[in-house]
């Protein structure tokens, strides 16, 4: 902590108001004070290129979401017991991405509490407790959603009623002697579709009777595995077959983020029963959301009263159909998949020359790299931290994922350009050279 000026010095000390739960990034934490597009600026004016916020997904202080919020602040926000339309008009439109059978939604403020009322509403439509959650899950940090998220390690929270099954490993699974990487899709879900089988199986086992499966389609914090494109089908059949539902957990994969659909359960070829979102959806304003099946929200909603004074009010609504109304008109769908790709084909190509990177998948502007020691498939996650730091060094700010903490996580705005790439590339390579690596 020595080297750092005395203004990020003094920041950093009365943090200790916060208490020590909270985790800075970097040895030397970054101070932001300015953002656009994908860029930032810290207090001494230095720019950095953003690849990590999935929350500014339209970009930094987009001029459409800072004009929506400031006219809807400047006229009306309240608690959300009273008629408005935002409320209304964005209920409809966001509905109109998702296919017909998810004709309810209602709004939370973060992806925590979406997650944690779509365990309850599954638990009351099945009559079950148990849910199964993938090895590296996270789902949120409230009771209820911190017990199904293996990702804290924290075993003492995590729920009697969860079932934990592996992550979907393309890189390192073998499925019968083939390596997941060169499986059909049929044959890769009809694995996962077997550890679904068995983990309810366990539940039953112990008196637990299954209510559903709580999955990222991307499986983010797992590591990252998109594909291969279907093989979450034979997964949700096995979900429905067992009683349970399906709940598409979409913090990470949707709103255009994979290039190939706006929802990533979409690109997947499947229809959930449930789906939660949150960080993307207004651009850093607290707003999250429950889609639903009205037969599968009926039996909770009938008889449980839900208030949520926040979520739904009409800055965050405004916040947020700015967002979509961007989404459309800057086709951020389609700079995710082009740019996504170049993006990818780029890393892929330093794979030639850098043995440290073991492997490179994604789908659109979710992209991970893994850092592995040279001729293995063994994480590396010391040479990952060091590649964090000294990446920060060249002005790129990043993060870690996966069970090793080895994975590199490319997820920046949806706004992400070529010449973005350009940079990231340039202090990639300057990064591993003086890494030697
Ligand atoms: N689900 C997933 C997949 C997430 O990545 C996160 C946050 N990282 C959450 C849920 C929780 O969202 P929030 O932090 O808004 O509560």
């Amino acid at each position: 902590a020595n080297e750092l000026d005395p203004e990020t010095r003094k920041l950093t000390e009365e943090r200790e108001v916060l208490g020590p739960a909270y985790r800075l990034f970097y040895r030397k934490p970054v101070h932001l004070v300015k953002g656009v597009g994908s860029h930032l600026w810290d207090a001494d004016g230095v720019e950095y290129l953003d690849v990590y916020n999935n929350v500014a997904s339209v970009g930094h202080c987009h001029p459409r979401v800072v004009e929506a919020i400031a006219n809807q602040a400047s006229l009306l926000n309240t608690h959300t017991r009273y008629l408005h339309e935002n409320v209304l008009n964005y209920a409809d439109d966001i509905l109109s991405t998702m296919p017909d059978e998810l004709d309810r939604v209602m709004f939370q403020c973060t992806g925590s509490e979406a997650n944690d009322l779509a365990v309850r509403v599954a638990r009351t439509y099945t009559g079950g407790q148990g849910i199964i959650v993938t090895a590296e899950a996270y789902h949120g940090n409230s009771a209820l959603t911190s017990g199904l998220s293996p990702a804290l390690g924290t075993a003492q929270t995590l729920g009697l009623t969860m079932r934990m099954i592996p992550t979907p490993d393309t890189y390192r699974l073998e499925i019968d002697g083939v390596p997941a990487s060169q499986c059909k899709p049929e044959a890769f879900g009809a694995w996962m579709a077997g550890e679904v089988r068995k983990a309810a199986a366990d539940m039953q086992r112990h008196g637990i009777a299954f209510a559903g499966l709580l999955a990222d389609s991307i499986f983010s914090s797992d590591g990252v595995y998109p594909d291969p494109v279907g093989y979450l089908k034979p997964v949700i059949d096995a979900v429905h077959e067992l009683g349970g539902v399906w709940i598409a957990d979409e913090v990470q994969p949707g709103f255009t983020r994979t290039g190939d659909a706006f929802w990533g359960f979409a690109r997947q070829g499947i229809v959930p029963d449930i789906v939660t979102s949150g960080k993307p959806m207004a651009n850093g304003l607290p707003t999250s959301m429950m889609a639903v099946r009205h037969e599968v929200l009926e039996p909770f909603a009938g008889s449980i009263p839900y208030f949520n004074t926040f979520g739904g009010n009409p800055v965050c609504m405004a916040a947020a159909q700015a967002v979509l109304n961007v989404m459309r008109d800057e086709d951020t769908m389609g700079n995710a998949r082009t740019v996504g790709a170049h993006f990818k084909a780029v890393l892929t190509e330093m794979q030639q020359h850098h043995a440290c990177i073991g492997d490179v998948r994604g789908a659109g502007l979710y992209i991970a790299c893994e850092i592995v020691k040279p001729g293995t498939k063994e994480a590396d996650q010391p040479m990952a931290l060091n590649i964090l730091e000294s990446l920060r060094e060249h002005r790129v700010l990043t993060s870690v994922c996966g069970r090793y903490g080895n994975i590199l996580k490319l997820r920046p705005p949806l706004v992400f350009s070529d010449s973005d790439i350009d940079w990231f590339a340039d202090a990639f390579e300057k990064t591993l050279s003086e890494l030697k690596a």
